[in-house]
């Protein structure tokens, strides 16, 4: 089993920290399998070469790594106060006005960039400011404006957001500006979109419907966050269904929900995910007092091997990668917690069942499982759309797997699966053989000490005939 290929991939959030051509060549170098760029800030010119720099580091580097635009979604965001802050207490109310041209008292009507007159109720709660301040709401003031309570002394700042958790925004979280960055996104080397505040599977089957008027070949990723989508386990099994992968994104499931909820949730939805197969990524806080510490603490440390012990594709770096003094080493340590834990324990077993959907869901099972009882050293998959692939990596082996696909943007998607390194290689019937080879000679692929063959077990099925169906063990 090779100890130095790591199994859960990193992906890190682009930003001031690593916004320039040399410093994602070394995140890259680092150990980052993909790349997350955040639509709440930057502009899309800045976007645009970031992937840019982002392609030219992985062709250097002769790796695939994925791009993800994570869409802002109904983060609902205050505008600008008079001098960026506002002191409140307990009781006070304030006017949460939508329309620009207002002219702002300076006081107590607040500008917001998000109509919420057709939105709210009297009576629901809200937070500001990643739930500093609580609030509730009184009432609609005008087909723009609300009015609402505070209910604990504080202050609030420009451009900070606003959780509202029992808020039903039915089914139209998608924003004009989300529909502006999917427009823009479709026309860059996206591999994958996630969409924030997700409240059910409809949010993600509108998404994808969008994507695919644009022409886009993204896959879709749901975060989940929102009271809602964990309202019961059915609406977030159906959420995990309905998209590619999903992220457990901690930050403002923990305002919305309470931080107490997350761990229980992001079990559940690492389950969820390797039961059906679909990426699942775990996000916010993992490494977080290395934006100013060279060192993580030991209840960080134990965070990232958890995710790696649940069996977690991902796991994410935010502020440490974005906007931290520390961004490289940041991906080092979580790299070394990564190869440590999975040398030296194994993954929780799921209780729910692998959903065998197809056959090469359960062929690709039992090549995972074959590959572990006769301790090989790869797993060779030929996948066309990545399918088999996402289906060999659910069965979590605790060995590499090797893909190998004629299609750049399956490879980049593959570039966060469990466990996937992916190769682009012109299609042949034997070119998982070929690659095998090829890595061999090249030292990429090692031997066992002391043993010349290398033991490789390869997926394949004819691309034009059949989908997967054949599982060969080969010396190389
Ligand atoms: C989160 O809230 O945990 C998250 C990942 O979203 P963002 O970083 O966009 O707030």
């Amino acid at each position: 089993m090779s100890k130095l290929f790591k199994r859960t991939k990193i992906l890190a959030t682009i930003g001031p920290a690593t916004n320039s051509a040399e410093l994602i060549e070394s995140a890259i170098m680092a150990g980052v399998n993909g790349c997350r760029l955040n639509c709440s800030h930057g502009s899309d010119e800045e976007r645009h070469q970031q992937i840019e720099w982002i392609r030219a580091a992985a062709a250097k580097k002769g790796r695939s790594v994925a791009i993800l635009q994570d869409l802002q979604g109904p983060k609902i965001r205050l505008g600008m106060l008079q001098n960026n802050h506002l002191d409140v207490r307990a009781g006070d109310e304030l006017i949460l006005e939508s329309d620009p041209s207002y002219e702002h008292d300076g006081s107590f009507t607040v500008p917001i960039q998000y109509n919420l007159a057709s939105k709210v109720k009297p009576g629901e709660p809200l937070s500001i400011f990643d739930g500093k301040i609580h609030a509730i709401v009184l009432e609609v003031v005008s087909p723009t404006a609300i009015r609402i309570k505070i209910e604990n002394d504080g202050f609030l700042m420009s451009k900070k957001g606003l959780n509202f958790p029992d808020t039903d925004f039915g089914g139209d979280i998608l924003t004009d500006k989300d529909l502006a960055d999917i427009a823009a996104g479709a026309e860059e080397d996206y591999d994958y979109v996630s969409l924030s505040f997700v409240q059910s599977a409809s949010d993600i089957e509108k998404l994808r419907q969008i994507l695919l008027a644009h022409g886009s070949t993204s896959r879709v990723i749901a975060k989940i966050e929102t009271k809602k989508a964990i309202s019961s386990y059915e609406n977030l099994e159906a959420i995990v269904k309905a998209s590619d992968g999903i992220m457990v994104a901690r930050g403002d499931m923990a305002v919305e929900a309470g931080a107490e909820v997350v761990p229980i949730i992001q079990r559940k939805l690492i389950a969820l995910c390797r039961a059906h197969g679909k990426l699942c990524i775990v996000a916010t806080q993992m490494l977080s007092s290395m934006v100013d510490s060279p060192e993580p603490t030991r209840a960080e440390v134990s965070d990232v091997a958890t995710a790696v012990i649940q069996g977690a594709d991902t796991v994410m770096l935010s502020d440490e990668t974005a906007n931290g003094s520390y961004p490289i080493e940041a991906i080092k340590a979580m790299k070394k917690v990564i190869l440590y834990t999975q040398n030296n324990s194994q993954i929780t077993p799921i209780n729910k069942p692998i959903e065998h959907a197809t056959i090469y869901d359960a062929i690709s099972n039992s090549a995972a499982r074959l590959a572990e009882d006769i301790d090989a050293d790869v797993i060779i998959c030929q996948t066309a759309s990545g399918a088999t692939a996402y289906a060999i990596a659910a069965a979590r082996p605790n060995l590499p797997i090797v893909s190998v696909t004629s299609n750049p943007r399956v490879a980049n998607q593959l570039a966060l699966i469990y466990a996937n390194s992916a190769f682009v290689r012109p299609y042949s019937p034997e070119f998982g053989y070929d690659l095998a080879v090829e890595l061999k000679e090249s030292g990429y692929l090692k031997t066992k000490e002391g043993v010349k063959d290398l033991i490789a077990v390869i997926v394949s099925g004819d691309n034009d005939k059949s989908g997967t169906d054949t599982i060969r063990v080969r010396n190389i």
